[in-house]
């Protein structure tokens, strides 16, 4: 995960200690190997992963993960495989999550997702055929375009956005507060 933060080096496996590490923009605190030879250090680069705004029927499909409270229902996402072109990496998760096939992919926009250090490539999935909910879903609903309420986040960006393309009018409802927690 991106918000990984190693205690030692999984190169040489030494304890990792905080140095100054010399970057363009002048010197910058971080975790790296005391050892020169070895010199890991680690950048904490965001990792990217995609999210589909899945059109089906005419209609949006918010899914909820069975890992997320009740009330939370989002953007189809996933991680790239090594190599993964973004837009197969779409195709992938939404058949694996919605049993859908794609059949066209438009990019809606890139969105820092803070608390998990990721960057998430937003599409907007045309898709076909018959919803299967695939392992990590528990649930799904099905939204008019002009009744989709973006969320102040991530993902929800990418909903307000596409929504502004086509001149819908939105408000971010942030369901995360408004939610009741899970048991
Ligand atoms: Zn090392």
């Amino acid at each position: 995960m991106s918000t990984e933060s190693f205690a030692f080096c999984p190169r040489c496996a030494k304890p990792l200690v905080e140095r100054l590490v010399a970057d363009d923009g002048g010197a910058v605190n971080r975790r790296a190997c005391p050892d020169e030879t070895c010199g890991f250090i680690q950048w904490g680069n965001p990792v990217p992963a995609v999210g589909a705004l899945v059109e089906h029927e005419g209609e949006i499909i918010l899914a909820r993960n069975r890992a997320w409270p009740d009330g939370w229902f989002a953007l189809v996402t996933g991680y790239l495989e090594a190599c993964e072109d973004p837009k197969a990496a779409v195709v992938r998760e939404v058949k694996e999550e919605l049993g859908l096939d794609v059949v066209e992919t438009h990019l809606i926009g890139n969105y820092i997702f803070q608390r998990k250090n990721e960057v998430m490539l937003c599409y907007h999935a045309v898709a076909t055929g018959t919803v299967k909910l695939g392992a990590e879903l528990a649930e799904y609903r099905r939204h008019k375009p002009a009744e989709l309420k973006p969320w102040p986040r991530a993902t929800g960006f990418a909903v307000a956005d596409w929504m502004r393309a086509r001149g819908l009018a939105f408000e971010f409802v942030d369901f995360a507060a408004s939610a009741a927690p899970r048991k």
